[in-house]
């Protein structure tokens, strides 16, 4: 197939291009780098089936020639990047996703969102499955993120229904692993970092608010396998392995085996309290779970961080 992935220089997007260039496919990645990096998929610079475009899909899009799937991956991701960029954000999720259901429909290709756990704000249901419509702050400081993301699922399904194109919406939870920006501002990347340089662990507020952590290989699993599917309604892709910001750090200072104190700093506003995804829609309908526990996916990704030059450079 011929594949167009926006957000292919990403974390995840990258990861996804790994992936499906694997199983033979043609992969076109769409990124205009502002928090994606050409390094991510310089292992197929000579691949003659990849192919990258530097393009902000906030525009209009032109791709040359057919496309089978155009996967809309592209977004900053991090709070600390949404804050910074919240134009940005809500242009990529909004006129983005415009723009890249306009290019499916065009080229009658099947649709996939990313969309996120963020929908559903600081939930007041716990675990939070895909029928939770969510509690959102629309003008708070994440509303930027969570309101268009929220708009990206409701234009997709405008588009299933009005001109009946072949969706797929995913709400991805929390995920890490290797390629996650060292100082993106994300809860893993940050503590690993700090952990690896000898740093204080900064911790936001008193570190009882919860995430769920799945390693990124469960979350492209999920995908691959939501591609497979023709549901389209949204479904959860999270790894239900609830765990408090401060379990997080403690795992981290042990696995990296580091003399960083844990300090404690403020919590910003509007964080979610609690965080975890019912996954038996997933499990149901695409046979998922996911594989990867907390401590080998850890391990992993401390060891990809402490091969990256500006951290060993911090190290010697
Ligand atoms: N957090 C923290 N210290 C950090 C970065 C984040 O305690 O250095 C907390 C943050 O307040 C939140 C959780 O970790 O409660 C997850 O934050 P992240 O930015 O990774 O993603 P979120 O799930 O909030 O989108």
């Amino acid at each position: 197939m011929r594949i167009l992935i926006t957000g292919g220089a990403g974390f995840i997007g990258s990861h996804l291009v790994d992936r499906l260039l694997g199983e033979g496919h043609h992969v076109i990645a769409m990124d205009n780098l502002v928090t994606g990096k050409t390094e991510n998929f310089a292992a197929h610079n000579d691949n003659k089936n990849f192919e990258f475009i530097e393009h902000n899909v906030s525009k209009f899009i032109d791709v040359k020639g057919d496309l089978d799937w155009v996967l809309h991956f592209a977004s900053p991701a991090s709070p600390v990047d949404y804050l910074d960029l919240p134009i940005e954000t809500l242009k990529v999720n909004s006129l983005g996703t415009h723009n890249t259901l306009g290019l499916a429909l065009a080229k009658k290709a099947k649709y996939f969102l990313a969309s996120t756990s963020e929908v559903y704000g600081d939930p007041e249901q716990h675990p939070q499955k895909e029928d939770y419509w969510g509690n959102v702050n629309p003008i708070g400081p994440r509303g930027v993120y969570d309101e268009s993301k929220r708009f990206s699922e409701a234009i997709t399904m405008a588009y299933h229904q009005k001109h009946k194109l072949d969706t797929r919406i995913i709400r991805i939870f929390n995920c890490y692993g290797p390629r996650l920006r060292i100082r993106d501002g994300r809860v893993v990347s940050n503590f690993i970092s700090q952990a690896l340089e000898n740093k204080p662990l900064t911790v936001y507020g008193d570190g009882s608010q919860t995430r769920s952590f799945q390693y990124v290989s469960d979350l492209v699993d999920g995908i691959c396998r939501m591609m497979k599917c023709d549901h389209n309604l949204p479904i959860n892709i999270g790894n239900p392995n609830e765990k408090t910001v401060l379990q997080i750090a403690n795992a981290i200072k042990e696995l990296t085996k580091s003399q960083s104190e844990i300090v404690f700093k403020p919590l910003p506003i509007d964080d979610p309290r609690r965080r975890l995804p019912d996954i038996s829609k997933a499990t149901q309908l695409l046979g998922w779970k996911p594989q990867v526990d907390l401590e080998p996916g850890l391990k992993d990704t401390i060891a990809w961080f402490a091969k990256q030059p500006s951290l060993t450079a911090a190290k010697n």
